[in-house]
């Protein structure tokens, strides 16, 4: 990959050491229904971790709870730094324009100069200012990244974002995950239920089953990694 000039948005090297998040014992019951049952997870900093597992498995139940977006998990659970989610649905607001969408709710003294980075760090700039009604479902997901990448989040979380993609379209946001993980290093969880997807995006392939971290794996180096494509560029922006 060309070396990148590190933007407004890069964030100097984090100053904590340490795994960003750990689950100790996490357990979370819906009724009779123990989903998460005891489970144990440390994400180290700067990790992609792919996690993988049946349909009710509890993989978004999972991501809820490392989001702080569910009070009634049990046991131990510890987040270190800030957060940043993007589902399967980008979940834009219709009624607000693209740049709007990325700056909504954030807290820093400049949010425009924050969103115009973002938007132009995925390839938007020239849809800034479009409705999200009006986005092709990669365009759609390309915001719903810039609207998590605005927040420099440790961790990011990733629920299945790519699935309701088509083939030659998920292959573009691939390349674009990585090249924002290796500029900008988050630690990254994400789901998914395609295996090759799987190993090629992660370091650390993760499947859960019964409520625990049934399986998991290192993907053994060299990866077959998009990430060195030459065309990154020109082939982001034919989608
Ligand atoms: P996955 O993302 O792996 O498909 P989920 O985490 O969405 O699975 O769901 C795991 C299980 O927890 C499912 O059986 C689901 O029905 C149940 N569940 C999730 N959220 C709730 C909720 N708010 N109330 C009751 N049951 C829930
Ligand atoms: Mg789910």
């Amino acid at each position: 990959m060309a070396t990148r000039v590190p933007g407004p948005l890069t964030r100097p090297a984090a100053a904590a050491t340490g795994p960003v998040a750990t689950a100790d014992g996490l357990t979370r019951r819906f009724g009779e229904r123990t989903v998460l049952d005891r489970l144990d997870l440390e994400i180290g900093r700067g990790e992609f971790i792919a996690l993988l597992g049946r349909s009710g498995s509890g993989k978004s139940t999972l991501l809820r709870a490392l989001a702080g977006l569910d009070s009634e998990a049990e046991g131990g659970l510890s987040v270190t730094g800030s957060v940043a989610v993007a589902f399967q649905e980008p979940r834009l607001v219709p009624w607000k324009r693209v740049h709007a969408n990325i700056t909504l709710g954030l807290a820093v003294p400049d949010p425009k100069e924050k969103a115009d980075a973002a938007l132009a760090e995925v390839g938007l700039t020239e849809r800034a200012g479009a409705w999200p009604l009006t986005l092709s479902g990669g365009e759609a997901q390309r915001a719903s990244l810039a609207r998590a990448l605005v927040r420099e989040p440790d961790l990011l979380l990733l629920d299945e974002p790519f699935s309701a993609l088509d083939a030659l379209t998920r292959i573009t946001i691939h390349q674009l995950v990585l090249q924002l993980w290796s500029v900008h290093r988050p630690a990254v969880l994400l789901v998914t239920h395609d295996v090759d997807e799987a190993l090629l995006l992660a370091d650390r392939v993760l499947v859960l089953d019964r409520g625990r971290i049934a399986h998991e794996s290192d993907v053994p180096a060299p990866r077959p990694r998009h990430r060195d494509h030459p065309d990154l560029t020109s082939l982001r922006t034919t989608l």
